[in-house]
């Protein structure tokens, strides 16, 4: 579709603002992201919150931020930088993108505090999104987490009565789990009274203690089978309780929805700050970043969206240099792989992907994207709705292979930065 009608509009800004906080108390025994294990008392995690905040001002100089309509301080352990420090933080998120409507917050049970969540909603944040995983000891206990489940439980009641809006995370096909035990933490987890529930499949990483004690193994309670029912199960109980699943293993009450969330599932530009974040961004968006980040190269004319990482380490991030000294690395989409990669987000939707992007789809790929419709249909993988398409629950299921064929629209070696 080179020169021709464009599915999405250059917007010169980001609608979403992510920073990291790559700390946590210890590592789970199932955890590969980016975090370390170290101490509250750890005085370079108010150094690194500092060099944060400095750049949130230079992003915010460069007039990046200025529709930004969410934002998320996810982790490591957000929680665990403390009152204070936290609420600094989320006051200097507030300051950069005043037009913010939602701004969350990540916690765990051991360290969100009644403290640490009173200060949080006093500086704005709007939303909690706690890492429960598990109402069973002996589950928590197997994962490497550090609360219980009555840790847990008062964690997240303590944060419903703070008013904000409250999430939790739930993990299945975990250690020592049984179909009973995964229905009373789901039953359970819908007595909190939250209006957001997040279900995930436990993935076997290898280097992480649990997956390389499982390498060889195979476990039965992780295959694809336990995942699917599991996830299916969820589905059941979550749905019977009111909520609605809106994402592939996102559940909200009416109006809940996490609006951060859904940016990145429909392809909304989005900046992201500390070791390790990633940013999405336009060609507009990535020129105003380009103004603060003067390291960055000029895109060559075909680049529709470029894919960043700050891969600065976070002591590195701690001594706080400006932005134009920090280390990138980045992917270059052109505009056929752009529309591949919001048509595969769009279909962990569960209302999926509408008219406006099946049609530039159409245009684009022409023939081929008719028959690899027409194939996932066939397959029961898809339905499609009015002028756009959805996933089925089997096509959720097996989401690897739409994602898949979309991705195989476009073409599939991606230029680095
Ligand atoms: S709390 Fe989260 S980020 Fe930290 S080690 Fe556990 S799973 Fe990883």
């Amino acid at each position: 579709m080179s020169g021709g009608w464009c599915w999405r509009e250059v917007t010169g800004a980001v609608g979403s603002l992510y920073v990291h906080i790559p700390f946590c108390a210890r590592k789970c025994g199932y955890c590969d992201f980016a975090s370390w294990a170290t101490s509250v008392t750890d005085g370079r995690m108010g150094d690194y919150v500092r060099a944060l905040r400095w750049q949130l001002d230079e992003l915010a100089g460069c007039g990046l931020l200025e529709d930004c309509r969410t934002g998320y301080v996810g982790g490591g352990t957000p929680s665990m930088l403390g009152a204070t420090r936290l609420a600094g933080l989320l006051r200097a998120m507030r300051r950069a993108a005043p037009g913010m409507r939602e701004l969350t917050c990540e916690g765990n049970p051991d360290s969100l505090t009644a403290d640490v969540i009173a200060a949080a909603a006093a500086a704005g944040a709007t939303r909690l999104s706690i890492g429960v995983q598990s109402l069973d000891d002996a589950e928590l206990e197997a994962l490497g987490r550090l609360h219980d489940a009555r840790q847990a439980v008062g964690c997240v009641r303590a944060a419903v009565a703070s008013g904000l809006d409250v999430s939790v995370d739930l993990m299945c096909a975990i250690p020592d789990q049984t179909n009973e035990s995964w229905a009373s933490t789901l039953a359970a987890a819908c007595d909190l009274g939250v209006g957001h529930i997040s279900v995930y499949p436990l993935q076997l990483e290898p280097g992480t203690p649990l997956g390389d004690r499982y390498k060889d193994d195979d476990p039965p309670w992780n295959d694809e089978g336990v995942q699917a029912d599991r996830m299916e199960q969820a589905s059941g109980v979550l749905c019977d309780a009111g909520l609605s699943r809106y994402e592939v293993a996102s559940y909200a009450l009416p109006g809940r929805r996490c609006l951060h969330n859904m940016a990145y599932w429909t392809g909304v530009p989005y900046v992201g700050v500390g070791h390790g974040a990633a940013s999405m961004l336009d060609r507009g968006a990535y020129h105003k970043l380009r103004r603060v980040a003067t390291q960055l190269p000029a895109l060559p004319g075909w680049v529709q969206r470029v894919r960043l990482r700050m891969e600065s380490p976070w002591e590195g991030i701690a001594l706080a240099p400006p932005m134009n000294e920090l280390d990138f690395s980045g992917e270059l989409l052109c505009e056929e792989q752009a529309l591949a990669e919001d048509l595969m987000l769009g279909m962990r939707l569960s209302r999926g992907v509408g008219e406006r992007l099946v049609g530039a789809a159409t245009l684009m790929f022409g023939d081929e994207f008719v028959r690899t419709v027409d194939g996932l249909e066939r397959r029961g993988l898809v339905a499609l709705t009015d002028g756009g398409m959805r996933p089925t629950q089997t096509g959720w299921l097996l989401g690897n292979e739409v994602f898949g064929a979309l991705w195989s629209l476009a073409p599939s070696s991606v230029a680095s930065l």
